[in-house]
């Protein structure tokens, strides 16, 4: 991949007019089985930004985008940078009042539910590499969503970085997009750096693994992007498809199932740790360099790393690509280790660390022995309220087959974990609650229920 599309100065607002100029004729989306080719999409682009003018949208006004993985979205996205607006994307399989709550909060002037065309507008408004392009909320999976501003340098940047360094995408790549538009992983990931790669973007409104693997197949798909929950799905269809790359991250991905993916799909898995308050990607395996199964790599798009204390710790984050607002290390809210390679290792989430007696049981550490056992599909280990102990070791699991034993689970997880940290008890359960983008919500699973008296 040649590094001479690097024109920016800062600005998303010019990404797709650039693109466009550069491969017009190139495909820029698929969907639905039709192909839009960069031009087209530059016009779409040009044509929402008219509506959204008529519409009353003027520069550093608020555009909220409750769409779908549609065309749609990435011209009314594209079109509303134009005008110097600021985009709100809303996840659409969010509650209706969750997405009212967003659209207040942001002071959203118009809200885009469907497709826009107005005469085109030329050009784009003056845009600085600081100003705001983009407000998203983090997905909550611990808490109520922030609200967090994205700049157009840093999105530029971000988007760019897994474009040409991260990933090393080909113009003749077709990435799957299945993970919502409206979330920062597919947003720069997906849309934003398959435009800066000039590359295709397969879009998909709804993940269903037989479908993928259909659009996979026939759409000739080449990089798979998606979360650690498409890839065990994609898995469990018994079918193969090839691919030359998959990126992977939002949520921890176990070892077992990256070799499994690898092995399957004749692929590379590249795993990565992204977050909204850096809008995109803050670490990852980078294609050309050494990967490591078990680590979400390096730090990425300028980006430094540092442990809270020696050793394990909080990760600290320091980017140039950072949320508006905010100045020096961010605090993740994850736990992670350096090793001596300078590859991170991600242990947890902070709130999620179990106290049990005395000792810090990683839930996630469980969770991987428990889902390397065949008769497991997904596992969530948990701390519940306990008398003596203050909190309790508990495995809830989603079976993968009817003869899942819970009793035997709990004895292949004791000879595997250490004493104080095998789950007391196992629970088969049907599914988990889940965010809009299919992370789980551990902060809706009932403790109280699965309270222990030791
Ligand atoms: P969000 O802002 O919704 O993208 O959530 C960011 C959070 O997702 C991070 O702080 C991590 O807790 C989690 N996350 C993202 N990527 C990974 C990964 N590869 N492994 C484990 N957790 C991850």
């Amino acid at each position: 991949m040649s590094r001479s599309h690097t024109t920016s100065g800062g600005n998303l607002a010019t990404l797709l007019a650039e693109a466009a100029a550069d491969a017009p004729g190139r495909p820029a989306l698929l969907h639905d089985g039709q192909r839009i080719v960069y031009a087209e999409l530059d016009t779409l682009a040009a044509r929402a930004a008219g509506a959204l003018r008529d519409r009353g949208v003027r520069p550093g006004d608020r555009v909220a985008l409750a769409l779908p993985n549609r065309p749609d979205f990435v011209a009314a996205y594209h079109g509303a940078l134009r005008l110097g607006a600021i985009v709100v994307p809303i996840n659409p399989l969010l509650s209706e009042r969750e997405q009212h709550e967003r659209i207040a909060d942001a002071d959203a002037r118009v809200v885009v539910s469907g497709p826009l065309d107005g005469a085109p507008v030329d050009g784009v408004a003056g845009i600085t590499g600081d100003d705001v392009a983009v407000v998203l909320y983090s997905s909550g999976t611990t808490g109520s969503p922030k609200r967090i501003e994205l700049t157009h340098a840093g999105l530029r940047l971000n988007a760019e970085y897994v474009a040409y360094d991260a990933l090393q995408l080909h113009k003749d790549d077709v990435l799957f997009g299945s993970a919502p538009l409206a979330h920062v992983f597919a947003m720069t990931g997906c849309m934003n750096a398959a435009l800066a790669a000039r590359a295709c973007l397969a879009l998909v409104e709804r993940f269903e693994p037989h479908a993928a693997l259909d659009l996979i197949e026939h759409g000739h798909v080449t990089v798979f992007m998606g979360v650690p929950a498409m890839c065990v799905a994609l898995l469990a269809t018994g079918r193969s498809a090839p691919l030359r790359l998959a990126h992977i991250g939002g949520a921890p991905l176990a070892v077992e199932t990256l070799h499994a993916f690898e092995e399957r799909f004749g692929t590379t898995v590249l795993e990565g740790y992204g977050m909204t308050e850096v809008g995109g990607m803050a670490t990852s395996n980078h294609a050309g360099r050494e990967r490591k199964p078990g680590t979400v790599g390096t730090p990425a798009a300028g980006g430094q790393v540092r442990i809270e204390s020696n050793g394990t710790g909080e990760v600290l984050l320091l980017s140039p690509t950072i949320m508006r607002g905010h100045d020096g290390w961010l605090a993740t809210g994850d736990v992670g280790y350096l090793d001596d390679d300078g590859y991170l290792h991600l242990v947890d989430r902070k709130k999620d660390v179990i106290l049990r007696g005395g000792y810090s049981v990683y839930p996630r550490e469980i969770e991987e022995v428990l889902f390397a056992h065949p008769h497991v599909y997904e596992a969530v280990v948990l701390g519940v309220p306990d008398e003596r102990l203050g909190e309790e070791v508990v495995a809830l699991v989603v079976p993968a087959d009817p003869a899942c034993d819970p009793v035997e689970l709990q004895a292949y997880a004791r000879e595997r974990v250490a004493a104080y940290a095998y789950p007391r008890r196992v629970v088969l359960v049907d599914d988990f609650p889940r965010s809009a983008t299919g992370k789980i919500l551990r902060r809706e699973i009932d403790r109280e229920a699965l309270r222990t008296h030791s």
